[in-house]
């Protein structure tokens, strides 16, 4: 994005100094969510990243993945399709565990949401570490699916999440707003 679409939404994210822990900076996007111009410049930009991506889904990222993901898979004419953390989905499902800085998490898919034959862009609003969309690439090409590239708001750069990333996605782009 540039020019005034740039600002606009640079413009409705908020830094939250010490959420939810001392140290961290948390990017909100709830000032752009609550602007409809923001949030439909917002939609278009990754709507068109659906297109030219040539990608038949979209996953979505819980939580504030799905709220970026669903109106641009409305717009772009594809399916939505939600990855969650371990535990909250009702039907059979596949997991993929990925380290934390204490611990591991877990995001899981429905076993039978994407399949060969599916090209899915994965969206999600903030790029930190990359562990979750790294989780969440190798999930959705464990059922078969391709995925054709990971588009997200922002990215914070000092955190390596395009490093550790680039390596699994191995030629998929990954693209920040
Ligand atoms: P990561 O797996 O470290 O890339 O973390 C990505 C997930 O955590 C995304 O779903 C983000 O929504 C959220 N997240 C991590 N760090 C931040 C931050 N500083 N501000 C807002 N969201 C964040």
């Amino acid at each position: 994005l540039a020019g005034g679409d740039r600002e606009l939404l640079l413009n409705g994210i908020r830094d939250v100094p010490d959420h939810p822990k001392p140290g961290v900076v948390f990017k909100d996007i709830t000032p752009l969510l609550a602007d409809p111009r923001a949030f439909s410049v917002l939609t278009d930009a990754l709507a068109a990243a659906v297109t030219r991506h040539g990608a038949t889904a979209v996953a979505g990222l819980e939580a504030r993945g799905f709220i970026l993901a669903a109106p641009a898979a409305l717009r772009a004419g594809v399916g939505f399709v939600p990855v969650r953390k371990a535990g909250k989905l009702p039907g059979e499902t596949v997991g993929e565990s990925y380290e934390l800085e204490y611990g591991t998490a877990e995001v899981e898919l429905h076993a039978d949401a994407t399949g060969p034959g599916d090209r899915v862009l994965v969206i999600d609003d903030v790029l930190a570490t990359g562990g979750t969309a790294e989780a969440s690439v190798r999930l959705i090409r464990r059922t078969g699916a391709e995925v054709v590239g990971v588009t997200v708001l922002l990215e914070l750069g000092f955190l390596g999440g395009r490093e550790r990333l680039l390596e699994t996605l191995d030629g998929t782009p990954l693209e920040s707003l």
